[in-house]
């Protein structure tokens, strides 16, 4: 008969990657389990390869041996999926609607490293004996795990799973989280949450919708609900800072006044906009549509920081 924890430790969700020492993401040095599938379409986001939430193949062409090679033109890869542009043939080229049928053992085939997979299934004991090996240094700096994404709550037993079972084993845990997803996926994960890290990008709807590619309605009141019912839960409000999008103090001044009733929010942080996942765009066949837009300068990242300090009564 199988015991509770064995269930919990057999359940399985998609990972892209786990990360080690991580030091911005929730109290302590921590690890971050990134977990596929997210429900916004962020014009910005720098993890383009954590949007779908099955496992998929990606192409390097940096790698590829061209037509010395060859392999991926022939089955078990799908026909047209790989080919060479006319009087080129030393990289080849993708049909990215037929390459996503790639598996894992097929990309494996690539001899070069070229094409590889973003993200595999794991299991909940899988992901949590690589999260114990670093269980020292959270004891030594109040770390721990924290599961970010993609979209947390889109895998809500998996994720609830894996920090049922970090709790089990002594270890503090926070997710990162835009909690655009139905309130009962909330009420599975949030039991077993120390610190939440939540996204307000924008807080005007039609303008939250023209860059993420949806409302702000439902994640307003998700955060609200979350706050209120679960008032042990050290909440973390934080801004993607985008100059041209919501680097105004207007933003700033709208979130605040939305966390600042709730005594629970602990802290509102900045994370000023950065071009870092742009290669990753190509590889997987995507266009990054924010070609333009710039980092925000260091003078407004410090005076928005002056308004936050300020509110939440560090300016003294
Ligand atoms: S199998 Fe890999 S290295 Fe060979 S042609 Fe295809 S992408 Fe290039």
């Amino acid at each position: 008969m199988k015991t509770q924890t064995t269930n919990i430790l057999e359940v399985t969700g998609t990972v892209l990657n786990i990360q080690r020492y991580c030091s911005h993401d929730g109290p302590g040095t921590r690890t971050n389990v990134f977990i596929k599938g997210c429900s916004l379409r962020c014009k910005w986001c720098g993890n383009p390869e954590s949007i779908r939430l099955k496992p998929e193949v990606s192409y390097d062409p940096q790698k590829c041996d061209g037509k010395k090679c060859s392999i991926c033109l022939k089955a078990p890869f799908p026909e047209g999926g790989f080919y060479f542009a006319e009087g080129d043939d030393s990289k080849v080229k993708v049909n990215w609607q037929l390459a996503s049928r790639v598996s894992s053992e097929i990309a494996s085939l690539c001899p070069t490293g070229a094409l590889e997979m973003f993200g595999k299934t794991m299991n909940v004991g899988e992901v949590l004996d690589e999260v114990e090996k670093d269980s020292s240094i959270y004891r030594n700096t109040g770390g721990g795990m924290t599961i970010s994404g993609g979209e947390v709550m889109l895998q809500p037993d998996f994720a609830a799973a894996l920090l049922e079972e970090a709790h089990n084993r002594g270890i503090n845990t926070a997710v990162e989280t835009a909690c655009n997803a139905p309130w009962s996926f909330l009420e599975k994960v949030l039991p077993h949450v120390d610190t939440m890290l939540h996204d307000l990008k924008l807080m005007n709807s039609e303008r939250h919708k023209k860059w993420t590619g949806v409302g702000n309605e439902r994640i307003l009141a998700n955060f609200k609900k979350a706050y209120e019912t679960f008032p042990d839960i050290d909440f973390i409000a934080r801004t993607p800072l985008i100059p041209g999008v919501n680097a105004d103090e207007e933003h700033i001044r709208a979130v605040l006044e939305f966390i600042k009733p709730h005594k629970n929010v602990i802290d509102y942080e900045l994370l000023p906009y950065h071009r870092f996942g742009l290669g990753k765009y190509e590889s997987l066949g995507v266009v990054y549509e924010l070609d333009d837009y710039k980092t925000p300068s260091d003078e407004v990242v410090k005076r928005f920081q002056v308004m936050i300090d300020e509110a939440f009564g560090r300016n003294k």
